[in-house]
């Protein structure tokens, strides 16, 4: 588990992104987080993060979760992410690695089904239940063998049957930041970002609402408190 992939993919003089601190204590009592990133880049997908020693692993996911126990979700593991990540909310300027809009979709914690998860992910196997404001109860990531020439490890991340199980899309149902009731089109509004490449990570019917009802605009969030870790203006 460590930063220094994360770190030489960024630079953090352009990019609002957090650097990380150096974790030398391993925290051993209170729960382990989880959040969901919506993030608008090249393509749009969901970045699923677990901690877990301190850091948070991570997985890209082309669709994100589903519900729908009979329906596999890709999951690409990607590099480590600190845990000050969690609150990242805002832009990432174009240009740079991830470049795009990003969103806390879902967060809470989560729980491992056996305490030992440095076996569970060798063994490419983990089970474990999530407690966020979206997703809820138990679920698997399974490594696959892959196909040669594969750089990442490929997961396929399920749900399992239990009393939150259904056949509704979550994505769809529920599209907006679990911090500010933003869509992502308005946090590139309020933050300087392209607001027509981030619209069109946002479901159409949602934003069909907006134009027909323009009071379902979150109002721009522009000079009040800041709730989250809000990029910088972007310097044009
Ligand atoms: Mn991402």
């Amino acid at each position: 588990m460590s930063l220094r992939e994360y770190r030489q993919k960024r630079r953090f003089n352009v990019s609002p992104e957090p650097k990380g601190k150096e974790q030398t204590t391993q925290r051993t009592k209170g729960k382990l987080a989880f959040v969901v990133q919506k993030h608008r880049a090249t393509a749009v997908h969901y970045d699923l993060r677990l901690e877990w020693r301190r850091v948070m692993l991570s997985w890209a996911m082309p669709k994100g979760p589903s519900y729908d126990a009979s329906i596999k979700r890709l999951a690409v593991q990607v590099e480590d992410h600190p845990i000050e990540y969690n609150k990242f909310e805002g832009i990432i300027p174009a240009g740079e690695y991830g470049g795009g809009t990003v969103m806390i979709w879902d967060r809470g914690t989560w729980t491992p089904e056996t305490p030992d998860v440095d076996a569970l992910l060798k063994r490419g196997e983990l089970k474990f239940s999530l407690e966020g404001q979206k997703l809820r109860g138990s679920w698997v990531l399974v490594r696959t063998r892959g196909r040669p020439g594969d750089a990442k490890p490929v997961w396929l991340m399920i749900k399992h049957r239990d009393q939150w199980v259904s056949t509704q899309d979550i994505t769809e149902l529920a599209p907006r930041s679990v911090v500010t009731n933003r869509l992502l089109v308005e946090i590139a509004r309020d933050e300087g970002g392209d607001m027509r490449k981030a619209a069109d990570g946002d479901p159409p019917s949602e934003l069909k609402k907006i134009l027909e009802d323009p009071k379902l605009l979150t109002p721009a969030r522009r000079g009040r408190a800041k709730a989250v870790w809000h990029s910088k203006r972007p310097v044009h």
